[in-house]
């Protein structure tokens, strides 16, 4: 016996039924970005590796601890992608995009890698949705942005969701909160985990994405970062919030929501559902004005969000829909190609159709309709060959019916 290769630890295949499922939520996504003025861009599946040392801050976790790095054959060390805003900057950097007309609004769905310790429901091939706008500081776009998200998660019928809002300042006003957090943290640090006491000196913010029940009391207990904003980043907190409440949607202020990264600034979101248990948040995102300039481009600002398709999935209603199509079932060498051209002809007019050039008789045929639910079948042998009229019959209601090559595509349509 030759030996078997499995799939990597960690990744997942998804397989044609499931794809379809995907292939739904994927349309809705992509319709709804479109809706607001967004268009996708594809960047490519890796890039240098300085890219998100860079761009996901070289304290982070994920760079810490989980990006896919290897030297190619050149000697170049490259990174799969473990995140996507920092190829988009990288794009409109590279293309000078913010010269150009169009709007710097962008969406994009694909796999991002992250080496993390597989357990229910996380890959180290994932995939994300990324959305992204440049150029607008109007706090107005902020709340578009979630009101978008909202739109998004309500066409795909997501329920028991909430929207989680705070603002994270800026580079005037964050000095004196994170001073005062170190401060506080410092007090706290025997009863910190490992991780969290190493983070009280590298950075404090980060001290509140800890999982670890301990460290979320504590964090509790901390300072507001809302407490010390500057006038700037008050009033842009203030307006955000008042537009979304001109959009009708309801939030809660969380303070817990910091990015500990220097060029997160003002507005961070999360919309969480309490259908995902502890594993709660569906989307997040932020404001990042001062990445562009991080990253030697323009000093243009940037918000956006990025959500989980496998756990947007987990919460997805699965509607029952049934596959339309014809199943052409035939009988002899005529009428295999009579039903080739039948197949050929259907197709072309948008009409769904299988045909299978294994199963000899006709009985074991119409079995594998019915197995896979055909909502027709199209029966050609040697004498519908003759006349030039087929059998076709209607699986849900059992009633078959002579017919031609044009009436079959008429009742087809009616019925669709
Ligand atoms: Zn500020
Ligand atoms: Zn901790």
């Amino acid at each position: 016996m030759k030996k078997q290769i499995p799939a990597i630890k960690g990744t997942k295949d998804i397989l044609p039924r499931e794809a379809r499922i995907w292939q739904g939520v994927e349309a809705v996504v992509k319709r709804a970005c479109e809706l607001y003025g967004y268009r996708e861009i594809r960047t490519p599946v890796f890039e240098a590796t300085e890219l998100f040392e860079k761009g996901t801050g070289e304290t982070s976790d994920i760079v810490i601890k989980e990006m896919y790095t290897f030297k190619d054959k050149g000697g170049r060390s490259l990174t799969l992608r473990p995140e996507y805003t920092p190829s988009v900057v990288r794009a409109i950097i590279d293309h000078r995009l913010n010269l150009k007309p169009d709007p710097l609004r962008f969406y994009f769905m694909g796999p991002m890698f992250r080496y993390d310790k597989p357990q229910k429901g996380r890959y180290r091939q994932f995939h994300q949705l990324d959305v992204e706008v440049f150029a607008e500081q109007d706090p107005a776009v902020d709340a578009e942005l979630v009101e978008m998200a909202d739109y998004l998660l309500q066409e795909l019928k997501v329920a028991d969701t909430e929207t989680l809002v705070n603002s994270v300042g800026c580079k005037k006003c964050r000095p004196s909160y994170i001073k005062e957090l170190r401060s506080k943290a410092k007090q706290e640090k025997d009863t910190l985990c490992e991780d969290c006491k190493r983070k009280v000196l590298t950075n404090p913010l980060r001290i509140f994405d800890c999982k670890v029940e301990t460290c979320q009391a504590i964090a509790k207990s901390f300072p507001k970062i809302t407490d010390y904003l500057c006038p700037e980043c008050e009033e842009h907190f203030g307006q955000f919030c008042g537009y979304l409440e001109f959009f009708g949607l309801e939030y809660r202020i969380e303070p817990r929501l910091v990015r500990g990264i220097d060029y997160y600034t003002k507005t961070t979101f999360e919309i969480v559902s309490s259908r995902l248990g502890a594993q709660d948040t569906i989307l997040g995102g932020g404001r990042y004005d001062d990445m562009m300039k991080e990253f030697g481009g323009p000093d243009i600002c940037g918000i956006g969000f990025a959500m989980g398709l496998e756990r947007l999935l987990s919460v997805v209603p699965r509607a029952e829909q049934k596959e339309q199509f014809l199943y052409l079932a035939y009988l002899g060498d005529e009428a295999k190609k009579a039903g080739m051209a039948l197949t050929q002809f259907l197709r072309r007019e948008g009409v769904e159709c299988l045909m299978e050039y294994r199963e000899k008789s006709l009985k074991s045929q119409m079995s594998r309709a019915n197995k896979l639910e055909a909502s027709w079948v199209l029966i050609v042998g040697e004498d519908e060959v003759k006349k030039g009229k087929y059998q076709l019959k209607n699986m849900a209601t059992g009633q078959q019916e002579e017919r031609t090559q044009e009436e079959i595509l008429a009742v087809i349509r009616k019925a669709s």
